[in-house]
Order: structure tokens, then sequence, then C-alpha cells
């Protein structure tokens, strides 16, 4: 499957925010739209110019597809599976790229971005209900049990999270650290979205 194999780095510098696709050096000095805010490119200082509406929205339809690592035909598939639920479309849009399987992994701690979770997932480390699950895009149902599968436990990575770790959980998941299980206690709300998104304005793209 064709993937964007280009610096993470410069995705969060064309949408002017950190979008945390690289894990720990996100929070670091190191994070380079802290050393340099600006649009990428040899002219990216000369684009500050204000943007029209169809720019907004496009910016912004770019910045929530990237932060959840998707390609576009999947994003859109997504905005039309939400698009077809009662509810408000932008709500539902973000409930559904919460319930990746790959978010779940990143969101119970388990991986230090969407990134890593995502290649856990592919790598066949994580299992639903008990069965090896390596589809990064499956949506997680309320009750269902996501866990590091019995062969991978002893993996560096996931010791080291056994001994502890200082994760803040969504109020939506449950982590039980010892066994490296977690569950999906409720749907996801707009309020559980830890990234500042204005995802009307995704809703206004797709509508044109
Ligand atoms: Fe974005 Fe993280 Fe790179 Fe900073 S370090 S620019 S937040 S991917």
């Amino acid at each position: 499957m064709a993937r964007y194999t280009g610096s993470v780095c410069r995705l969060c510098r064309r949408e002017g925010t950190k979008l945390f696709l690289k894990g720990e050096r996100c929070y670091s000095a190191k994070c380079a739209i802290t050393k340099r805010p600006t649009p990428p490119g040899q002219h990216g200082q000369a684009r500050a110019r204000k943007m029209s509406e169809y720019g907004m929205q496009l910016r912004e339809k770019q910045k929530i597809r990237r932060t959840y690592g998707m390609l576009e035909t999947q994003f859109r598939r997504t905005f039309e599976k939400a698009n077809r639920q009662k509810g408000v479309t932008g709500d539902n849009m973000l409930a559904l790229l919460e319930r990746r399987l790959d978010n779940v992994v990143y969101r119970l701690g388990l991986a230090s971005s969407r990134a890593q979770a995502r290649q856990f997932v592919r790598h066949g480390h994580i299992s639903v209900d008990g069965k090896k699950v390596n589809i990064p895009s499956y949506t997680v149902d309320v009750g269902q049990t996501i866990a590091v599968r019995e062969n991978s436990r002893d993996v560096e990575h996931f010791k080291a999270l056994r001994e502890g770790s200082t994760h803040v959980l969504p109020k939506w998941l449950s982590f039980d650290a010892e066994n490296l299980t977690g569950s999906v206690l409720a749907l996801p709300q707009r309020e559980d979205v830890e990234m500042t998104f204005e995802e009307h304005l995704v809703v206004e793209y797709y509508s044109k």
C-alpha cells in the first residue's frame, strides 16, 4: 500500500502546528516546529499571506488526516461513513478516527506515536478479544479488549511498559499495565479528542 515516506516533521511545519508524529522527540527541544516554525521549502517564510476559505478547509482536512496518518482515499471513506451515521458528521468522523486500532494502541500508551502503533499492529503484536488483528484501520467497539500478544510481551519496549508509565489515559479506555491489556469502556466523545481540530471545516471541504 502506498504511504508517505518523506520527513514527518515537514508535515507539522506545513500545517503550522505540532501533529505529534514522532513520539518522544515531539516533546523535546529537538522538535522541528519549535526550532523552525515556518512552512517548509525555499519560500516558506514568504508564504505568510491571508488564506482563502477553501485554503483553510483544505489545511484542516490535511491536518486531521496527517495526525491520524491516513491516506486521502482512506480518510475520505471514513468521512463518508461518518456522514451516513446519525448525529453531527464532524463528531462522528472524529469518533471513528479515535476508534481505529492503531489510534487505540497509541492512546493506551502502548506506543509513543500513531506511526509506531501502526507498526506494532502490522507486525502482529496486538490482539483484539484474544485474536490477532494486524489491520491498523480496524474499528474497535465498546467492550472489546486490546492486548499485547503473549509472544510479544518480552519485547523490550513492552517489558518497560509493564514496569510503569506516566501515560494519561482518555476516559473511554482503561489499561492494565501488568497484563498489557486495555478495554474500551465507552465510545469516544468530542471532548476526548486531545488535539485542537476544527472538524466543521472538513465537513465544508467535502460538501462542495
Ligand atoms: Fe511534529 Fe513531532 Fe517533528 Fe515536532 S518532532 S515537528 S511535533 S513530528
